[in-house]
């Protein structure tokens, strides 16, 4: 492996295809292996959806989605030849869960503290706003049993926090989320479990009591929320009505008074009036969610959205967006001021110049100074301020 500024024989870019922006940047970093002038392999979602990579020339192998480590068995034949072979599977449904494991790193580490255990992948969802079931296929989970050596692995390795994660989470089928919950309560060194973004329909009362009884689950949750009108909802065709998503937000709050929310939503989808956007901005204060992950609606070529009526002007999302992320931070700002003097627990996942930076229990980003402290400690300070970003904190 070596820095991409440096001539290397093959590049392989794993290309990502959920938004327009993602697949411009797939590109872009596509055009820039091939300038480099070593052999270039294009495998992953941009691929799976355009075989042809927008006609970009000078690629030798492209892969897809499904068996993307075919390209490390072909690589010898990459190397070795100037023609350009194509390996991308037109039949992403029906098979099992397909772990793609290089070398012996298996999970995505985030930190060396933290770690993702990806539990599935593929999407039985139709969204009509989303390009990831074709890209993906149909759900594809992971035992229970390889996920706890997974989990049993990083711990050994010296990770303390897990998140587990997949391209829709919530859709895990090889057992209730539940199950996963109550089996990693049990693992040696494992002091933290999270999940990736979660769908509101699937917090069942099985999985809030099995958060509850467990030692190691975290009080905060994502939830894809992605608009907070009925009738928006409806158009995204998402499995849940305002009512439903608001009964689950109730039912985390009653059952894990302690935890706190943030959410991915969408703006300025087709048709969405001001008062379907005031309806999302009310969701988000009356919930007190403290962080939003906003995306501006983008048209992915393929989907029902994408040829929708009642398209909005850009510079109208772009506002609407801003609204958003300025609301949201208000909304953060007041959860801020109401931590001031109360206590915390960080997971201390960077320390740079005597300043350790983690996120607290209920995943607020918190910084303190210390002379002693390193990355993996996990310690109660007592919060003092704050700023735009993080609490701050002392010991
Ligand atoms: S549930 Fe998520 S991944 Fe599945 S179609 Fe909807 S947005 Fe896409």
């Amino acid at each position: 492996m070596v820095d991409f500024s440096e001539r290397s024989d093959l590049y392989i870019i794993n290309t990502c295809a959920v938004t327009a922006e993602s697949e411009r940047k797939s590109a872009q970093m596509i055009r820039r292996a091939v300038k480099m002038g070593g052999r270039v392999a294009v495998i992953g979602c941009y691929s799976q959806l355009d075989p042809d990579i927008g006609g970009i020339d000078g690629v030798s192998f492209i892969g897809g989605s499904k068996d993307k480590t075919a390209v490390f068995r072909e690589a010898e034949k990459i190397l070795g030849t100037e023609k350009k072979s194509l390996s991308i599977n037109s039949d992403l449904n029906g098979y099992g869960y397909e772990e793609m494991s290089i070398g012996t790193e298996k999970t995505a580490v985030f930190s060396s503290c933290r770690a993702f255990i990806k539990i599935q992948d593929g999407c039985n969802g139709r969204c009509s706003y989303c390009i990831i079931p074709k890209t993906r296929g149909t759900v594809r989970s992971r035992p229970l049993v390889d996920i706890m050596s997974e989990a049993e692995r990083l711990a050994e390795m010296g990770y303390k926090e897990i998140v587990l994660t997949g391209i829709e989470t919530s859709a895990y089928d090889f057992a209730p989320l539940s199950a996963l919950v109550r089996m990693l309560n049990g693992v040696n060194g494992i002091e933290r479990l999270r999940f990736g973004s979660l769908s509101p329909n699937n917090i069942t009362k099985d999985f809030l009591d099995a958060a509850r009884e467990s030692s190691v689950f975290m009080p905060h949750m994502h939830l894809s929320l992605q608009s907070g009108s009925d009738r928006i909802l409806r158009l995204m065709r998402r499995p849940y009505n305002k009512k439903q998503m608001c009964e689950k937000i109730q039912n985390i709050y009653d059952t894990l008074p302690k935890t706190f929310i943030s959410a991915d939503i969408i703006v300025g989808f087709p048709t969405e009036s001001e008062e379907d956007f005031a309806q999302t901005m009310s969701v988000v204060s009356d919930y007190k969610l403290s962080h939003i992950h906003s995306f501006p609606f983008s048209p992915r070529p393929g989907t029902d959205a994408a040829v929708m009526e009642g398209r909005l002007l850009v510079q109208k999302v772009r506002l609407r967006n801003e609204r958003l992320i300025k609301h949201s931070h208000e909304v953060k700002q007041r959860i801020f001021e109401q931590k001031k003097g109360t206590k915390a627990v960080v997971l201390i996942e960077t320390v740079e110049n005597n300043i350790c930076t983690g996120h607290t229990e209920d995943f607020l980003e918190i910084k303190f100074n210390s002379m002693s402290r390193a990355v993996g400690d996990i310690v109660t300070v007592n919060i003092i301020s704050y700023d735009n970003r993080f609490l701050i904190a002392e010991e």
